[in-house]
């Protein structure tokens, strides 16, 4: 059997005879890569997967509230770099909103401008009590 060179480490390795078409060699290393391409590529395809996935996800950290606190405290180092991702995740969002052709930029859903601002007490729609206020729209999200 001809060797191979394995998609994980990198190393060349025998496939199996049964599995001619193995990429990844038999470390366990790998094997969780190959693993983790796998679901990977089934959650981008299989929106029931994605759905199945999610909600057992949900049930987890429902039997389990206080795992990911406890976690996050005992490794700062994660969180710190769980929130430089989000917000990596957030900009690239961002900015494909923006680029995006068919998603118009909205209009604010209240203009700047001047406006007059009075209490609303039910039964009497304005009992006199008004303020003028300056409204300015400082960001679109
Ligand atoms: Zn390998």
């Amino acid at each position: 059997m001809e060797s191979k060179q394995c998609a994980g480490c990198g190393k060349s390795f025998h496939p199996r005879p049964q599995r001619p078409d193995q990429r990844f060699c038999p470390q366990p290393a790998c094997q969780r890569a190959r693993k983790r391409q796998w679901q990977q590529q089934r959650r981008q395809r299989d929106p029931d997967y994605r759905e199945n996935e999610a909600r057992g996800g949900r049930l987890w950290r429902q039997c389990h509230p206080d795992y990911w606190r406890a976690y996050r405290q005992a490794h700062p180092d994660y969180q710190e770099r769980n929130r430089a991702q989000q917000s990596e995740r957030d900009l690239r969002r961002a900015t494909r909103l923006l680029t995006n052709g068919d998603v118009s930029v909205r209009d604010p859903l209240v203009p700047s401008g001047t406006y007059v601002l009075s209490p609303v007490v039910p039964g009497n729609l304005a009992n006199g009590d008004v303020w003028t206020v300056e409204i300015r729209v400082v960001s679109m999200e």
